[in-house]
């Protein structure tokens, strides 16, 4: 693969101890840039984002796990930005819906702050009891026209079940982008791919949920780069391909100001 990649849902699958090694991996599938996302069941998932984040700031977004239903979060929304974070992960799934009043004073300080949210959408495979019905993108729309200022990343297209109300809203707010992250947008892309081509393509981001394997079957991870250039070549997108593997991404990092 010789064409520049940035990678907006990667996790920091890494020990602590080996975080140079995300940049190996990064270097040698010419990888420019990654938004690095925490998650739940990782307890030190947030310092490892950081540690990644200060071994190479220009290069990786850094987007710390929050959940808006615990009493620090809006402490901790300030302490991350000074970290130079700029992206709020969430799995509202866990038991809580994002447009709650109860979470508002959270999401108008993560936009005070110039955040991005990245939200999980759609089915989550976890051990906890967890539901998509919290984590559709409508759950989102009060947020987008709330906020308009601030980006808004709807998870694997916006989930299986949530899929049509993300793409309605590629095409209705400024703000709002959906990313390709794997397994949901591969059923997405192969059932019902004419409401793709609905979509503007300069709103989807690419994504693999990857870094830093290796993964259970052996490979590193590095394959999911190729599986999603085919993907998008299935739905008749060969010509969008860079788009969606870099530019948009590029694009989005520079008017968000993601890089802290
Ligand atoms: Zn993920």
């Amino acid at each position: 693969m010789n064409h520049k990649l940035i990678d907006v849902h990667t996790h920091p699958f890494f020990d602590l101890a080996e975080v140079g090694k995300t940049l190996d991996f990064m270097d040698r599938y010419v990888i420019e840039k990654v938004f690095s996302l925490g998650i739940p069941r990782h307890e030190d998932g947030n310092d490892r984002v950081l540690a990644l984040k200060k071994l190479a700031p220009g290069r990786i977004v850094a987007g710390p796990y929050f959940d808006p239903r615990e009493k620090d979060a809006i402490d901790d929304l300030a302490r991350f930005h000074d970290a130079g974070c700029r992206i709020v992960k969430l799995f509202p799934n866990l038991g809580y819906y994002p447009d709650d009043r109860a979470y508002l004073p959270f999401f108008e300080k993560a936009a005070e702050l110039g955040y991005g949210i990245l939200s999980h959408c759609g089915w989550l495979g976890s051990k906890a009891v967890s539901s998509t019905k919290y984590a559709r993108p409508g759950r989102f729309e009060e947020l987008f026209r709330r906020f308009p200022e601030t980006l808004f990343v709807m998870a694997h297209m916006g989930g299986i079940d949530g899929f049509i109300e993300g793409i309605m809203y590629t095409t209705r707010t400024p703000n709002v982008y959906l990313d390709t992250t794997p397994g949901q947008s591969r059923w997405v892309f192969s059932h019902a791919a004419e409401f793709v081509r609905g979509m503007p393509h300069e709103r989807l981001l690419m994504g693999t949920d990857g870094i830093f394997p290796p993964w259970e079957d052996g490979t590193d991870g590095h394959e999911e780069y190729e599986n999603q250039r085919a993907m998008l070549e299935s739905i008749g997108w060969a010509d969008k391909t860079q788009d969606v593997l870099y530019n948009n991404a590029s694009r989005v990092i520079e008017k968000y100001g993601l890089l802290g």
